[in-house]
């Protein structure tokens, strides 16, 4: 069984006591099949640590670069200059993380608005998808995305989906207008709490091939470890309870949400070529 971590922030000094900590993640991650953990940044200079940590794990662990909305107000155009130079880096497998959040405001709304236009200016410039925080901001959120999805042709090259909905807490018609503009809707650890029931209502109504799974670690951990720290290695959690509400097995959740990830980062190219070295080199 393979699986994909489209969020975490397993770089972040608060995830645990350094790097070392985060190295003994992705091995745990591993250990519990997780073949791809996406790690991302909220600043310039927590974006710089995240394609760090992507550079100590190829194959393993892929780069996003972006300002958090809570970060808005600190950014000013150099380093929006400097997130835009860094995401053309081949580590790096998205741009965010990028969003506005109307329930916390901890920058201002025409801060959060201005970095967000940016950053979208940014992914469309490098070709590359959006990770997408939206918080009591969906009416805000979902015409910014629009007009920006009608600038894009509703998909990158190659097909690719735009974007990521990421810890989605909306409902299901929010869900199918993000589908429509060509996002993928990212499931949390958080789906196996009992009260996660929009949540749940979400999972079952949206087709699986428009999942992906995170875990947001190291926040948010599933019904089994909580009061924990959440890390990549629990991301199996939301695939099981996945599996459960849409009465599948857990092996097509995971291989089916694992290909949409794969997609979306534009790893699966580089999957399929490792597979095709390996079958080659067992010829030969
Ligand atoms: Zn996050």
């Amino acid at each position: 069984m393979r699986l994909v971590d489209t969020h975490s922030h397993i770089h972040d000094p608060e995830f645990g006591r350094g790097p070392a900590d985060a190295d003994a993640a992705v091995a745990r991650a591993q250990a519990a099949g997780v073949t791809l953990i996406v790690t991302l940044g909220v600043d310039r200079a927590d974006s710089e640590a995240a394609v760090a940590l992507a550079g100590r794990h190829p194959g393993a662990v892929l780069a996003a670069v972006g300002v958090h909305p809570h970060a808005a107000k600190d950014a000013g155009d150099d380093d929006l200059d400097a997130l835009e130079a860094l995401a053309r880096d081949p580590r790096v497998a998205l741009i965010g993380e990028i969003g506005l959040d109307f329930y916390r405001n901890l920058s201002p709304r025409d801060d959060q608005m201005r970095v967000m236009r940016r950053q979208l200016d940014t992914a469309r410039r490098v070709a590359k998808p959006v990770a997408v925080h939206a918080r009591e901001a969906h009416d805000e959120v979902l015409p910014l995305l629009a007009a920006w999805s009608r600038e894009m042709g509703g998909r990158l090259p190659g097909g690719r989906p735009l974007g990521v909905m990421h810890y989605f807490s909306a409902g299901a018609d929010h869900a199918r207008r993000y589908i429509e503009l060509g996002f993928v809707i990212s499931v949390h650890t958080s789906v196996t709490h009992p009260k996660a029931t929009q949540l749940a209502a979400v999972v079952r109504d949206t087709p699986l091939e428009h999942l992906v799974l995170e875990t947001d670690s190291p926040y948010g951990a599933p019904q089994r470890y909580r009061g924990t720290r959440n890390e990549p290695a629990y991301v199996a959690e939301a695939a099981g309870r996945v599996a459960e509400i849409k009465g599948i097995s857990i092996e097509e959740v995971a291989e089916t949400t694992t290909r949409n990830a794969e997609r979306l980062l534009g790893a699966g190219a580089m999957h399929e070529s490792a597979v095709l070295q390996t079958a080659r080199h067992a010829r030969d």
